[in-house]
């Protein structure tokens, strides 16, 4: 079984939040709007909406990562 973890490039990110929006259990926003997250291996049922959230990012930045 692989496990994911969402990464986000700081560098890339315009703090437009999609992220957040559409996977709230792993990403919080800073308060400048930047997307935090814990590193945390994702649960199963949130693997759908973690993909999601890549695809829709408008910089294409977020990652993820097998471990
Ligand atoms: S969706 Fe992409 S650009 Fe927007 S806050 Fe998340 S990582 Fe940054």
């Amino acid at each position: 079984m692989t496990t994911l973890r969402i990464t986000i490039d700081p560098v890339a990110c315009d703090a437009y939040g999609y992220c957040a929006e559409l996977l709230p259990e792993a990403i919080v926003l800073d308060e400048w709007g930047y997307p935090m997250v814990d590193g945390r291996p994702l649960p199963p049922e949130l693997v759908t909406q973690a993909k999601r959230a890549v695809r829709d990012c408008p910089r294409r930045r977020e990652k993820k990562a097998g471990s």
